[in-house]
């Protein structure tokens, strides 16, 4: 009954151990999560009560395609403020979700067949959504020794004449690293000789630590800028998960052709969300400033309990909120194998055994690593470490 595209459309591989969690919560388990792909807390009140505002002033009916005028005059000035980007409002588009940007910029530049470049470890969604928009996704390998970064030459190495666009993403889901200003001009300067569109996915860009700086390639000069769809969110910088908000920023062909996507499908994101967007770039103090420092803490804790488990490499985190860790040695030496485990292999049975949620590396592409997220209290870290270190001397 479902079309080809949909059945190539591979379902989240977490999805079955998130089902499991589930099923462990409900029969009473105490079951720790280091799956978790957003903030661990509520929306900030100054956020919700921006969003009452707009209700009981009648924002409640359709906007603008594009999304509410004054959010876009919100996100011109942030994006000249925070990431020395030019765009007016017009070269703006406000979406559900910065997937959905992804999802709408990808049906906008791709004919059949066209391929798009995904450097390895990527987020799972973006293979899809390439694939839902007709393209093909082309994974780009890259190295542990550089700690998983595309370089130049393993860009020019997936290179065809069918490469249309490459989707970048920094600070990195699952790595957690950061493209620097060096990596960044030297991926441009190919980027810009192949004639090749970038989908910059910048969601996690508040996430940096150590006095480390995110920047955008958009902001590196005018050519490589104007190859670019900057896409970017509400969801992970103020706890907005589920208020679905998320935009993109580009040349005005562009940003047209998005906008008569969005028009003929969801016409445009929940005008009260819109609002409370509004409220949340307006208004936001040093609450930002505040949830990173939390996070920081969370990560040096993660990764001193990281450093004490001699039998786990893993990258060391400058952003995002994630920690990559290789799992190999565990993998190889599991006692009395006859086959050695996958990571989900590995996942499946950390969950079942002591209940510690982690997202094996088959996600990201990557099948001996697992992804531990640090959106969780030191509390949980310190417990899902415990249960951790017991697994794996008996695994
Ligand atoms: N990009 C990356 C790398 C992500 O990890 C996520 C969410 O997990 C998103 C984009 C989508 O965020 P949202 O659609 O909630 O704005």
């Amino acid at each position: 009954m479902v079309s080809d595209k949909v059945k190539f459309c591979q379902e989240s591989l977490t999805l079955s151990l998130a089902e499991k969690a589930k099923n462990f919560k409900d029969a009473g388990e105490s079951v720790i999560s280091f799956g978790t792909g957003e903030p661990d807390f509520t929306t900030p009140e100054y956020i919700c009560a921006g969003a009452n505002k707009a209700i009981k002033a009648g924002h409640t009916k359709y906007d603008a395609v594009a999304g509410v005028l004054a959010l876009r005059k919100a996100i011109s000035k942030k994006l000249r403020e925070d990431n020395g980007l030019d765009y007016p409002p017009e070269n703006i588009i406000v979406n559900s979700g910065a997937k959905s940007s992804i999802f709408i910029a990808l049906q906008t530049i791709l004919n059949p067949g066209d391929e798009v470049i995904v450097p390895s470890p990527y987020w799972v969604s973006y293979t899809e959504m390439i694939l839902l928009a007709g393209g093909i996704p082309v994974i780009a390998e890259t190295q542990s020794e550089n700690k998983f970064k595309l370089t130049p030459e393993e860009l020019i190495y997936a290179i065809t004449p069918k490469t249309k666009a490459i989707i970048l993403n920094t600070p990195v889901n699952p790595t957690g690293v950061i493209y620097s200003l060096d990596d960044l001009l030297a991926l441009s300067e190919v980027l810009v000789r192949n004639n090749i569109l970038v989908i910059s996915d910048e969601i996690y860009e508040e996430f940096v630590y150590d006095n480390r700086k995110h920047i955008s390639i958009a902001s590196l000069n005018s050519d490589i800028k104007n190859q670019t769809i900057v896409v970017n969110g509400f969801s992970k910088t103020y706890a907005m998960t589920g208020w679905r908000l998320g935009y993109a920023a580009a040349n005005l062909e562009i940003i047209t052709g998005m906008k008569r996507v969005q028009g003929h499908t969801i016409s445009h994101p929940s005008t009260i969300s819109q609002h409370a967007g509004i409220t949340a770039l307006e208004e936001k103090g040093d609450i930002v400033h505040k949830i990173i420092k939390l996070f920081d803490e969370r990560r040096q804790v993660m990764v001193e309990h990281l450093n004490q488990i001699n039998r786990l490499d893993y990258i060391y985190p400058e952003g995002a909120f994630y920690i990559f860790v290789d799992i190999t040695n565990i993998l190889i030496n599991r006692k009395n194998i006859i086959h050695p485990d996958t990571s989900y292999g590995f996942s499946e049975k950390l969950l079942e055994a002591a209940k510690v949620v982690v997202i094996p590396g088959e996600a990201f592409g990557m099948p001996n690593y697992i992804r531990l997220s640090f959106a969780t209290s030191i509390e949980d870290i310190d417990e899902g470490f415990r249960r951790l270190n017991r697994f794996i001397d008996t695994y």
